[in-house]
């Protein structure tokens, strides 16, 4: 599932107005080459970077269970990958308009994951 994300941490990291993420099932995912450092906002957000360009390549988190969230500008197919969802509208710089479906003043409750996660299988996957 794909994300824009408007919080602070994330314009601060990203030195722009926001983040753009996508959500992959950890086993689907395969680390190869350099392994990534933390770095970023160091917190219960583990922000993976490359050790070489140091650019922000993807978080886990306790709170995303079985998810890793890929920054979705490093995939090939970004532009085929527009945020399905937004969160932190509440600190989003007033001039930001993404074409996001659904819309978080924070992050959406764990318990509306399931459902977001079909709908976008469903209309975009
Ligand atoms: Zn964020």
């Amino acid at each position: 599932m794909t994300m824009a994300c408007h919080c602070k941490g994330c314009q601060r990291m990203t030195a722009s107005a926001f983040s753009l993420s996508a959500l992959f099932p950890q086993e689907s995912v395969e680390i190869e080459g350099l392994q990534p450092v933390i770095g970023g906002l160091h917190g219960e957000l583990r922000h993976h970077f490359c050790p070489h360009c140091l650019s922000w390549i993807f978080t886990r988190a306790d709170m995303l269970g079985p998810l890793i969230n890929i920054r979705s500008t490093m995939l090939e197919s970004t532009a085929e990958l527009p945020p399905f969802i937004e969160t932190c509208v509440s600190e989003k710089l007033p001039w930001v308009t993404v074409p996001a479906r659904h819309s978080y003043a924070q992050f959406p409750p764990m318990d509306d994951f399931p459902k977001l996660m079909g709908e976008f299988a469903e209309t975009c996957g």
